[in-house]
């Protein structure tokens, strides 16, 4: 157990009796042999038949030599006293054992017991005969001990004893060399218990791994619970309990378990004691590479280098370098500099030129560059890199260089083809140059033909980017793509583009009046606007009905009256009397829907305090305004926080306290009418539409009532939610309007809507909700041709004109005659005999109420290209049971 006994008293009887008992009183010294015959002293006592004995032993002063707790080992005789002859009544067979502290001597009284002492055996008058000792031993241990030394003695009260030996000891941890930690000879505790922690000091060039070793010393002499441990410190390793120096050649680094190693290839330790070892010249250690693996070396140069050229692309190839330096982590890096021509010298390629998988870091032995300039010189330069490239000195790096020339290429495709103004036989179709046309183009082809009839296609070349494609078919779907020609060839063609020719009319209006009639039936032959017949495939479901009409069937009692807020002389005072403020936190911007005329259009969820979070519309101020911008972009949260209706766009508020300021709407789900009816075109029955336009007719209604003109009624200021409900929306233009007077007699800038505007508001600026009723006739015309262009590619001049001449918008196609004589009484010249929105509302309710009313269609029992119906007053009931409005 590493337990040492340091004897501290060693009693042979014999031996020390006069040296170390110093009194005795009733026990007498003997000498006498041992069962072998050797002599030995003992001192005995044996007055059992004399009664009240007190017979005392003393030993000499022992001292303690530090030790808290020593044992004291007995080695004795005793006699049984049954088995003396005469009567044992004072016989004993105990004696005590007693101790004290200090260096004067005392009488008896002072001295503590320690113990009373037994026999395990005693002998009898038979064994002394037969030789025959029956020593016992015991031990007993004595402490705390606090002074320096102490006395024992042995008490008898008449037994018959011999003590042949006292040996006292005390123990001690010895001096410990454990996990090269060094551990002192220690003296354990006072207390039996007690564990007494010693730290231990690292041997000479070791140290302590995490924390300083300790050991814990126990009153057993015995090393216990070890903690921590040290280690030989780099450049070191551990022989039999020692830190030694590594040789020259070896190495150990810090956490390098074991002893010390080899150095790797490529590397060397001239001294002993090296922690690492030094890379030869030429090789180098990345420092995350471990420390047994080898020095190495940049790469040699990728070999084989070849170059394909495919157009405006090259493929690069080129095989492993010869030397990877040893290293398995070899990267390829290239540079592209395009030669600059008269020898100009080179220019790195932009970043528009693509790499394939990527330019730097190639893991692989090839690479494509595309998207290169066509017929283009090129320089390249291939380097091969590993992991000590960095620490290599550049000129050690080897480059491979590849001249290269690019292609003629045919152009990219054409990404876009749009469709402009269309008639009946003919549409425009306009495309951008496409991305790449890798030289100059010197045409375009544009191949079309009628849906599902490719066979039979046509091509027609063109040096613009536009034309017009006659010689269509009326009311038909025609694909479009388009090609670009270079001195290289021809690019691929567009992906294909539907578009429709508009109805067959030759015409783009009707004439309304009597003395046109004439003109018109020589054409009617020619005539035929009213193709598509609707009704007929329309579903009468009672649900769709009332899911359109439920909205806007309530009269607004004591409605107020718009307030212009051109009469606040502070115009953030009427923005904040009509709108609340929203704190732009509780606004989210999540997605961009639409570009608005001051900055983008976005939606989001706002979460109002107590309030679910909802959808809604975000209009934003774009940065840079000026003052006058920003007074006109929340003009028009002005005005429509004034409303409240089911069929007007609901304003929720504005941000105006910090930056974009915003104008918070609620959401349309399907954006703008007229956009929404293009991408449905023909999907919804008669009686949705007539829905439709029964909600812009109560909004309008509601805005006319509130003596507000709206100025710019038009499909696309309609916005339509995911149930199909249109609300009135774009209260702004009616302030440009009064600003420029200019403004509507042009068409520059596009911010008159002629082909939407009564004459009197074309002519004299007069703008009421009579002419309001004017553009809502052609917002009908836009709802049942499924967002046609009113009077198509006619000019707005050429518009005034003909409407001036009395020339109307023809009925669109499957067009129910009840809504056409509406539209055509919506542009009666004279503004007064124009139907009122209230009224407009009640015919809608009465067709809604009476589908079959909807029955007959513009073109079901007379043709015409238009109608007369200047003696409204007696409605249209000669034309086949027509619903009068009034
Ligand atoms: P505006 O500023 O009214 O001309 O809006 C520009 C575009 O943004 C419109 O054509 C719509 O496509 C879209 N937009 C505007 N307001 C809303 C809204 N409340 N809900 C959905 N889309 C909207």
């Amino acid at each position: 157990t590493g337990c040492k006994i340091k004897p501290l008293l060693l009693l042979f009887l014999s031996y020390s009796l006069f040296f170390f008992f110093s009194l005795s009183l009733g026990w007498e010294e003997i000498g006498e042999v041992d069962e072998d015959y050797a002599p030995i002293h003992t001192y005995q006592v044996c007055r059992v038949l004399e009664p009240n004995q007190n017979n005392w032993l003393h030993t000499g002063w022992t001292q303690t030599q530090g030790a808290q707790r020593v044992f004291i080992e007995l080695k004795f005789t005793l006699r049984d006293c049954s088995s003396l002859p005469g009567g044992s009544g004072t016989c004993k067979e105990t004696f005590n054992m007693y101790y004290y502290e200090k260096r004067e001597m005392a009488g008896e009284a002072r001295y503590a017991k320690i113990d009373t002492i037994a026999a395990d055996e005693s002998f009898t008058e038979l064994d002394l005969g037969d030789r025959i000792m029956k020593l016992n031993t015991e031990v007993r241990d004595l402490g705390p001990l606090t002074r320096k030394g102490f006395y024992l003695a042995f008490q008898d009260l008449g037994a018959c004893i011999a003590l042949v030996s006292v040996r006292v000891f005390y123990k001690r941890c010895p001096l410990l060399v454990r996990s090269l930690a060094r551990f002192p000879d220690t003296i354990p505790g006072s207390e039996a218990s007690q564990l007494v922690e010693v730290v231990g000091r690292c041997v000479n060039n070791s140290l302590a791994l995490d924390e300083a070793p300790r050991m814990h010393c126990s009153a057993e002499g015995e090393w216990l619970v070890p903690i921590g441990k040290c280690v030989c410190q780099p450049g070191f390793e551990e022989v039999n309990g020692t830190c030694q120096e590594c040789g020259p050649g070896f190495y150990r680094s810090l956490l390098q378990a074991g002893g010390c190693s080899k150095c790797p290839p490529h590397s060397w330790a001239r001294e002993s004691g090296a922690r690492v070892c030094s890379c030869e010249p030429a090789y180098y250690k990345n420092p995350a590479d471990p420390a047994n693996m080898a020095c190495t070396r940049p790469p040699s140069a990728p070999r084989n280098a070849i170059s394909n050229v495919n157009e405006t692309s090259v493929f690069l190839e080129w095989s492993v370098p010869v030397e990877t330096g040893g290293r398995k982590d070899v990267r390829y890096n290239i540079l592209c500099r395009r030669v600059l021509p008269e020898g100009r010298g080179l220019e790195e390629c932009g970043a528009s030129v693509r790499f394939l998988p990527r330019r730097v870091g190639v893991a692989n032995t090839s690479v494509m560059v595309a998207d290169l300039q066509s017929h283009t010189n090129y320089s390249f330069l291939l380097d091969a890199v590993n992991g000590v490239s960095l620490m290599a000195n550049d000129h050690a790096r080897q480059y491979v260089t590849l001249n290269v020339t690019t292609n003629q290429a045919a152009p990219s495709p054409v990404s876009l083809v749009r469709r402009g103004a269309s008639g009946r036989s003919s549409i425009t179709v306009s495309w951008a140059e496409p991305d790449r046309p890798n030289g100059i183009i010197l045409e375009y082809e544009t191949k079309y033909f009628e849906k599902e009839q490719e066979s039979s296609y046509t091509i027609i070349k063109s040096q613009l980017t536009e034309m017009v494609v006659e010689g269509l078919k009326p009311s038909s779907a025609y694909i479009f793509q388009v090609r670009a020609r270079t001195s290289a060839g021809y690019g691929a063609f567009s992906r294909r583009f539907e578009f429709q020719t508009s109805p067959s009319c030759d015409y783009y209006f009707c004439i309304t009046t009597q003395q046109h009639q004439l003109y018109m039936e020589s054409f009617a032959g020619c005539c035929h606007p009213y193709r598509r017949c609707g009704y007929s495939k329309a579903k009468q479901d009672p649900e769709e009905e009332k899911m359109h009409f439920h909205n806007g069937l309530i009269k607004y009692p004591g409605l107020r009256t718009y307030i212009d807020p051109l009469t606040y002389e502070d115009p953030n005072q009427a923005v904040h009397e009509f709108a609340q403020e929203i704190d732009v936190s509780s606004i989210s911007i999540e997605r961009i829907i639409g570009a608005g005329e001051f900055g983008e259009v976005c939606s989001g969820p706002l979460r109002l305090p107590g309030k679910r979070e909802f959808q809604v519309a975000i209009k934003t101020l774009k940065a840079g305004y000026s003052e006058q911008q920003r007074r006109d972009f929340l003009w028009e949260a002005s005005i429509m926080g004034q409303f409240d209706h089911p069929n007007i766009i609901h304003l929720e508020g504005v941000i105006t306290k910090s930056k974009p300021v915003m104008i918070i709407t609620e959401y349309m789900e399907n954006g703008s009418l007229d956009s929404f009816l293009k991408k449905n075109d023909g999907q919804f029955t008669v009686i949705q539409l007539v829905g439709m336009l029964r909600g812009i007719a109560s909004g309008m209604r509601y805005l006319s009532e509130m003596g507000y003109v709206h100025r710019d009624l038009a499909a696309r200021n309609i916005l339509v939610n995911s149930n199909l409900v249109c609300k009135v929306s774009d209260f702004g233009l009616s302030r440009v309007l009064e600003d420029d007077p200019e403004a509507e007699y042009t068409t520059r800038g596009g911010k008159i809507p002629i082909r939407w505007t009564a004459p009197e508001a074309i002519a004299y600026r007069k703008f009421t909700s009579a002419s309001d009723v004017w553009s809502y006739g052609i917002v009908m015309w836009e709802v049942m041709s499924y967002g046609e262009r009113p009077y198509w590619e006619m000019s707005n001049q050429d518009v005034i004109k003909a409407v001036d001449e009395s020339y109307r918008l023809p009925g669109p196609m499957d067009c129910p005659e009840a809504l056409y004589l509406l539209m055509m009484d919506c542009w009666q010249r004279e503004r007064s005999t124009r139907p009122k929105f209230d009224e407009i509302v009640g015919v809608l309710d009465k067709l809604i109420r009476n589908p079959s009313s909807l029955k007959k269609l513009v073109n079901s029992s007379h043709r015409s290209g238009g109608h007369t119906h200047n003696n409204h007053q007696s409605g249209y009931t000669g034309e086949g049971g027509w619903v009068n409005w009034e």
